[in-house]
């Protein structure tokens, strides 16, 4: 009977936990958009091809989640569609509100754009905005995260730079008390911005140039960031485990390739 129920124990454990299922989760990253063909290339691309992006992605039947519903998704409290994806913009460019912005609403989409938090306060003392070159002031965040089409999220204050350090990853020599400060400092500076101009953000983080490491995740975490998304050009499977949260892969979408060919990779048996 002992023998009996020792080997029972552990199915009756798993009868009660079922794995959860695995959710495929293809993001695709944009930085900027440009009518200008001068200016169009690995991370710079045309109106048109964003347009025909999300024409395709509609018309497969990809259905886009917000960075809140993902989070509400490891709450229990969002079903996934069919065919999740995500849309995200990095660098907080003009092109995303003026360009893309329209485009995603029409298509009934939502995305996230990620804003550094200088260059938001430098645009936001600059009168003019040229949407070809000029990125958003704290009032277009604030604008854009109210109005829900494209949310807004952290591309830190002032570590969008590769050298002397690269984007907010340790420094080579840097004490970990150094780093962790270094790095605090400045992701306080960019939630105080987002405080101060009123900028209802969502609590992720986009690294910029996709540098990280486990520090890393471990100050944005203690800095109350619930999610991070890197460079790394894989399907994200997600089991529900939030930790998964702050390794959120993303598929940089250059200029001069269709989005036929782009997009048919994340498809089930690609
Ligand atoms: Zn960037």
């Amino acid at each position: 009977m002992i023998i009996c129920l020792a080997l029972l124990l552990p199915c009756t454990a798993s009868a009660d936990e079922p794995e959860r299922e695995r959710v495929r989760l293809p993001v695709v990253m944009y930085h900027h958009i440009s009518k200008d063909p001068a200016r169009w290339n690995e991370y710079v691309i045309s109106l048109d091809e964003f347009t025909a992006d999300m024409d395709y992605l509609a018309s497969h039947g990809w259905q886009s989640v917000s960075v809140r519903q993902l989070l509400d998704w490891y709450d229990g409290k969002f079903e996934m569609p069919e065919k999740p994806f995500m849309l995200t913009f990095d660098d907080g460019c003009d092109s995303t509100e003026l360009y893309a912005e329209p485009v995603v609403a029409e298509h009934g989409f939502t995305g996230v754009v990620a804003v550094i938090g200088s260059v938001c306060q430098r645009f936001s003392e600059f009168e003019e905005h040229e949407p070809e070159y000029s990125n958003l002031s704290w009032q277009d965040a604030a604008d854009m995260a109210e109005r829900g089409v494209i949310e807004v999220q952290c591309h830190t204050w002032n570590m969008h730079e590769l050298y002397p350090r690269n984007g907010c990853a340790r420094r080579r020599g840097e004490s970990l008390g150094e780093y962790r400060r270094a790095l605090s400092t400045d992701l306080s500076r960019y939630l105080q911005g987002c405080e101060q101009y009123g900028v209802d953000a969502v609590p992720s983080i986009a690294f910029p140039y996709g540098a990280f490491n486990s520090d890393t995740i471990d100050v944005v975490r203690d800095m109350g960031f619930q999610a991070a998304f890197t460079c790394s050009e894989l399907v994200n499977e997600l089991t529900g485990d939030p930790e998964e949260l702050f390794l959120l892969s993303r598929f940089n979408r250059p200029h001069g390739v269709s989005s036929g060919n782009f997009f048919s990779a994340w498809e089930e048996n690609a």
